[in-house]
């Protein structure tokens, strides 16, 4: 029940990012105007933004226009539900609400450094007070910090060994996030698992000359380290007592 509750909650929320992933790089209230079609212009009625389903019998056109809608749209929708579903089965509700909407923040931070390159505090803010929410509220904030001041030392040193500006300044604020999510040593093994799959990213479209976004991928080994963290700590032990 709760499990379904949540799953739907999340579907609404990833209705609402799917807005500000279109608006905030572009500098737009999230608010004003109501939801239109981005062709025509014409304002959505209730019954056409309804998550998911509307893109389903619309069948990805504007119901005037028949302008093509992003499949973007049901796929982040369906992603935050499933976030929110799979939290959902691993904590209370108070909690896997907190970390639900953490995690789905974040797939909309990695989505707009992705295809924008840009990172907007009002996505990133929101997600940093409520990792510190989101378990002892001292013990994930010194975390946070431990992991900001971390990521900040590691940036000054990869840039001057390299002499170019390594990693984005919005990184540091993810390392917050991961720190105070998932604690010191859960932390690391995200940043790690990270970093391995940033490697793998480059090495498979070095050729292309793009910059990679590295917030995907932070967000990526965090949300892998936190499904997996009884395993993850086991292994932990077992290594390092
Ligand atoms: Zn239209």
């Amino acid at each position: 029940m709760v499990t379904g509750l949540m799953g739907l909650l999340g579907l609404c929320v990833g209705s609402f990012l799917n807005v500000a992933i279109y608006r905030l790089p572009l500098g737009k209230s999230v608010v004003f105007p109501s939801s239109h079609c981005l062709t025509c212009k014409t304002p959505l009625q209730w019954y056409h933004n309804i998550p998911l389903l509307s893109w389903l019998f619309l069948r990805g056109k504007c119901a005037t226009c028949k302008a093509a809608i992003s499949i973007q749209y049901p796929l982040m929708e369906l992603a935050c539900a499933g976030v929110f579903v799979l939290v959902a089965l691993w904590e209370p509700w108070a909690e896997a609400l907190i970390l639900g909407l953490i995690f789905a923040l974040l797939l909309a931070l990695s989505v707009v450094d992705f295809r924008y390159k840009a990172v907007p505090d009002a996505l990133s803010f929101p997600a940093l007070g409520l990792a510190f929410l989101s378990g002892d509220i001292l013990l994930s904030v010194e975390y946070g910090l431990l992991f900001a001041g971390g990521f900040a030392l590691l940036r000054m040193g990869v840039s001057t060994l390299t002499k170019k500006e390594a990693m984005g300044e919005a990184d540091i604020l993810i390392a917050a996030i991961i720190g105070a999510v998932v604690g010191v040593s859960l932390g690391l093994v995200a940043i790690y698992m990270a970093a391995v799959l940033a490697l793998f990213a480059f090495y498979f479209f070095s050729k292309k000359e793009i910059a990679l976004p590295f917030i995907p991928f932070l967000s990526m080994g965090l949300f892998v380290t936190y499904l997996f963290q009884t395993p993850i700590s086991k292994l932990i032990e077992v290594y390092y007592g």
